[in-house]
């Protein structure tokens, strides 16, 4: 359905302008994807072997180049936008930045849904500001074994603590944010990945949706792949065991896999590059701001729609009135 390289290298050179520079009468054309993801900065205070985020050194967008995206991603009426990183609870604006992105876009037209993808080290007083303006919060546990979980998240001997107790500040505190329990699974927490739910012991505390993950070989993880990568087979193996645990707590479970990476992502970066994955690697494509600012249209075609949207819906549901969850195609 898709060649992005081959869009980029044939692509003409002119384009009808984006929406936002498009005169008020004329057919508007969209640039982005319905779905992106923000990463303002790839600095964190945990040091995980796997991070597949950027690079923690890279410098930090600027509050005002980040507050351009806002603008951008709001003028392009995007759906939904996950900010992560690095750990964006490091933004002491992260509070404004989220209100902004997503306010509503017009009397009675909801904004885009806002997923914040953090570690869960941030203090409680600090969340509290933060999850007013949320739809969804994205937490990790990586194991039921202790020795297992600190040997993924390493930065922080109580990480795992933190994370119980900022969920079930989460769930009392603001029920109508969804909870998102992410694992990665590697070679060093295989063994006790499934049954990470067992550290929730009371249902109403579990997680809406808990997707577990085959560890990307992208920046870090591509320079620990020695010790991460699991053998064929054996990521399925722990996908079959958590399966069975989701559906003994009745809890919704998703899988990523590697293999259904390319065409899901767009994301903009820290040093305000957009980037796409395209046959399962990163691939810079520009700057976001000069490509958006000339009407590169292309850039929308740079993923494709629907598995972009599928990719996001399926991990954060729109919730139906009986609490079901019901990955509402028509609403996204
Ligand atoms: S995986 Fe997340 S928490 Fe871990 S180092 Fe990377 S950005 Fe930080």
């Amino acid at each position: 359905m898709r060649s992005p390289r081959l869009q980029l290298s044939s692509r003409p050179q002119l384009f009808a302008p984006c929406l936002e520079l498009a005169p008020p009468m004329i057919q508007r054309q969209r640039c982005l994807p319905d779905y992106v993801d923000f990463r303002p900065l790839g600095r964190c205070n945990l040091d995980c072997l796997f991070c597949y985020g950027p690079r923690h050194d890279l410098p930090t967008m600027g509050e005002d180049d980040a507050f351009r995206v806002v603008e951008i991603l709001r003028a392009e009426r995007v759906k939904g936008v996950v900010i992560s990183g690095g750990e964006p609870t490091l933004l002491p604006y992260l509070a404004r930045l989220a209100a902004a992105l997503g306010a509503p876009y017009a009397p009675g037209e909801p904004g885009p849904k806002i997923v914040l993808s953090t570690n869960g080290l941030a203090p409680i007083p600090t969340m509290e500001k933060i999850l007013p303006h949320l739809s969804w919060i994205a937490l990790p546990l990586e194991s039921a074994d202790p020795g297992e979980h600190a040997a993924m998240r390493i930065g922080h001997a109580r990480h795992r603590e933190r994370v119980i107790a900022l969920l079930g500040q989460a769930r009392r505190s603001h029920p109508s944010v969804g909870i998102k329990l992410g694992t990665v699974v590697t070679r060093l927490n295989a063994r006790g990945a499934d049954r990470v739910l067992d550290l929730i012991e009371d249902d109403p505390f579990l997680p809406d949706i808990w997707k577990v993950y085959e560890m990307s070989e992208t920046n870090y993880g591509a320079d620990n792949r020695h010790l991460l990568a699991l053998g064929p087979g054996e990521f399925e193996e722990v996908v079959q065991r958590c399966s069975k645990a989701a559906a003994d707590r009745g809890v919704e479970l998703r899988v990523y896999r590697n293999s259904t990476r390319s065409g899901n992502y767009f994301f903009v970066d820290p040093d305000g590059g957009a980037v796409v994955i395209d046959d399962g690697e990163e691939r810079r494509l520009g700057s976001f701001f000069e490509l958006y600012e000339r009407g590169e249209g292309w850039l929308r075609d740079c993923v494709e729609g629907d598995a972009n949207a599928a990719n996001f819906t399926s991990t954060y549901p729109t919730w139906s009135p009986t609490g079901s969850p019901d990955a509402v195609a028509a609403a996204t």
